[in-house]
């Protein structure tokens, strides 16, 4: 029997585990067969405090994951399959097995969405990114294109002209999604520049992006346009549809009761799955340590 049992295992799962462990609960991390969650996929993080110099994602990751092992969090690398959360204790199943605890944390973060065109996914850290914030210091008087036509891509774009000498924003119909102030704001930036009723096709480059393919969705005609990198910003997906009976809103995201906790009694959650506005390691990382403090909390009120 565990005090807590942690889905997920990017900053905002071994977070919660660090100090989970540190208020002496026994807590066990369900870390999924592909643990570490988006920072695996990130090349040098330059914002998380701490590092100075930067680090590099996965780097990160295996600190903050030795950190939680230290203090005795229990780590099994095997992906949620069910769980039972209709009855104290819960139950839940992963890799085949079956854990039993007093609480949860739900962390399980949110993938963004890629454009799944030729030339993408090797090129991750390479010219292709999905967070501005954290990659745009790369591109500094670079061209760059922005996908996307909603707010996070006019967000996106605006961030990066903080660094670009250029930035295009791809979209594939006339109209943008985004709200009319992000839509203003970004006519307005002599800097940025619509490319609107196109999609990209293929990401050009061998070892980093040198251009892409473009097709013009009225014509249809393709085109050739060197470029040094591409944001992806088409919108996120949180990892909640695994989780029978817990609460989310309308776009999939775990609704937040009060204090990190969802509808379910004993069940708290923290990080991407339930964050739609910021996104960030730091962030996810503080969602972890509120849900555990939430989370001792509440074992102590509930013995
Ligand atoms: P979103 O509003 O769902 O927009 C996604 C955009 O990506 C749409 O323009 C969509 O095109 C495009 N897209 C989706 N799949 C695509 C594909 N396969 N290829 C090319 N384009 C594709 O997502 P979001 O921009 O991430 O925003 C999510 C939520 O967060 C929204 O509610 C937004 O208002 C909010 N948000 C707010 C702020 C802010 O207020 N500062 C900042 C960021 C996000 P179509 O338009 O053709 O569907």
């Amino acid at each position: 029997m565990y005090d807590v049992i942690i889905i997920g295992s990017g900053p905002s799962g071994l977070t919660a585990a660090i100090y989970a462990t540190r208020a002496n609960l026994k807590t066990l991390v369900i870390a999924g067969t592909k643990w570490g969650g988006q920072l695996q996929l990130t090349t040098d993080i330059e914002n998380f405090p701490g590092f100075p110099e930067g680090i590099q994602g996965p780097e990160l990751m295996s600190r903050i994951r030795q950190q939680a092992e230290r203090f005795g969090a229990e780590i099994v690398e095997s992906d949620f399959t069910s769980g039972d959360f209709s009855a104290r204790p819960f139950k839940v199943t992963a890799g085949g097995k079956e854990y039993v605890g007093k609480s949860m944390i739900i962390a399980t973060g949110a993938n963004a969405r890629w454009l799944g065109v030729k030339g993408e996914q090797e090129k991750i850290g390479h010219g292709v990114s999905v967070c501005a914030p954290c990659d745009g210091f790369f591109f500094k008087n670079k061209n760059i294109i922005v996908a996307g036509g909603g707010d996070s891509a006019m967000e996106e774009a605006m961030v990066l002209t903080g660094f670009a000498s250029q930035v295009i924003i791809v979209h594939r119909r006339e109209e943008l999604r985004a709200s009319e102030i992000m839509q203003k704001k970004v006519r307005e930036n002599p800097k940025i520049k619509l490319m609107l009723n196109s999609e990209i096709v293929e990401i050009l480059g061998e070892a980093k992006v040198t251009g892409v393919k473009i097709k013009d969705t009225k014509t249809n005609q393709i085109l050739d346009m060197p470029i040094d990198g591409i944001f992806v910003a088409i919108g996120h997906t949180p990892n909640s549809k695994i989780f029978k009976g817990i609460e989310v809103d309308e776009e999939g995201y775990i609704k937040v009761f009060e204090h990190s906790k969802t509808n379910i009694d004993g069940v708290f959650v923290s990080g991407d799955v339930h964050d739609k506005r910021y996104q960030q390691a730091i962030t996810a990382a503080g969602f972890g340590a509120q849900a555990a403090l939430e989370t001792e909390l509440w074992l102590e009120s509930s013995e």
